[in-house]
């Protein structure tokens, strides 16, 4: 979901985020759309981008159908606030005539009235999505993705798991206003992977306060952490240590180009000495550890070079990008 509004001014700086983030391995991008001309921003950006968008549209069923004269990917609707069935079926209607596929996001603070309050939350929460899963079979559309979302992890579990089990529509899974960067990602991380560890799940966005950055590289870092996807670096380091030799978090704050490379998965070691590096070194594509003044580069564990300190990290950048060409 994109953090800012989309506006004229911002349309220049948000072109080359998208860039950025189809580079970091985001597959698609939402963005709030408020009213009619923001519809029409959004349209002369997808008109513009190689990144599917979406639009996330709440209240006023007019504007998905607004969005709905441009080139986008996907509409997010809210049951909760949409209103009468007939104006989703508007909405449903010409999306199907556009090849436009919906998104029924399901939120457990904006529930219809009717079931706002309900005790069991996850329940009423696949009622929402029932309700309008209800409209959308009547007029035989099946391009849909669900997501059920709530703030508390364990009512976004039950929910999904729930609603996997009576439906097998796509499911798009996250722990809702799951807070700053460490709880946020601790909280999706259960979320995400309890349920993509039993099967449910489809599609996955991992929400935190923090930069739509940090959101992809914690979305790759679960699925690669669970064999779902490969791209990228696996990184192996050492904590805090009093054995370090080796300026192991300076090392990683600067060589910022491990965190961004998203092409040929590698596994590179950062040690900060010798205890644990032979092993390690031995599993990792590439790695680096310290002894006296001198980093040690190594591959496949044969060390490779040794420059002072100060090199470091351009001496690394220059053998991984040999390891990257080479294979
Ligand atoms: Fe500490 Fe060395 Fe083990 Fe790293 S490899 S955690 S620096 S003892």
């Amino acid at each position: 979901m994109w953090k800012e509004p989309l506006t004229e001014a911002s349309f220049p700086s948000v072109q080359a985020d998208l860039q950025s983030l189809t580079e970091a391995g985001c597959d698609l991008v939402r963005f709030a759309v408020p009213d009619t001309s923001t519809a029409d921003l959004l349209g002369k950006l997808a008109r513009s981008s190689r990144m599917p968008l979406s639009a996330d549209i709440h209240f006023d069923y007019r504007i998905a159908l607004r969005c709905l004269d441009h080139p986008i990917a996907k509409i997010r609707l809210n049951p909760g606030n949409i209103g009468e069935p007939w104006k989703v079926e508007e909405v449903v209607r010409k999306a199907r005539d556009a090849g436009v596929g919906l998104r029924i996001g399901v939120n457990a603070g904006s529930l219809p009235r009717e079931l706002a309050g309900r005790p069991d939350q996850a329940a009423a929460m696949v009622e929402a999505a029932e309700g309008e899963l209800g409209i959308l079979e009547k007029l035989g559309f099946r391009d849909v993705v669900f997501s059920l979302k709530s703030s508390n992890v364990e009512t976004t579990i039950e929910a999904n798991l729930l609603f996997s089990r009576l439906h097998d529509h796509p499911v798009h899974l996250g722990v809702t206003e799951a807070g700053p960067l460490v709880p946020g990602i601790v909280k999706n991380s259960i979320g995400i992977a309890t349920l993509l560890r039993q099967g449910v799940g489809d599609t996955i966005r991992v929400s935190l306060s923090a930069s739509a950055a940090e959101e992809v590289w914690a979305g790759n870092e679960i699925l690669r952490t669970l064999g779902l996807r490969s791209l990228g670096v696996n990184i192996v380091s050492c904590p805090h240590c009093g054995r370090s030799s080796f300026d192991v978090q300076g090392f990683l704050h600067d060589a910022s180009f491990l965190i961004h490379h998203t092409g040929k998965p590698m596994t590179v070691a950062v040690m900060g000495c010798v205890v644990n590096g032979p092993s390690e070194a031995r599993h990792a594509d590439l790695g680096i550890t310290g002894a006296g003044s001198m980093a040690i580069i190594f591959r496949h564990g044969q060390t490779v070079r040794q420059v002072p300190f100060g090199e470091a990290v351009s001496a690394f950048e220059e053998e991984f990008a040999k390891a990257c060409a080479q294979g």
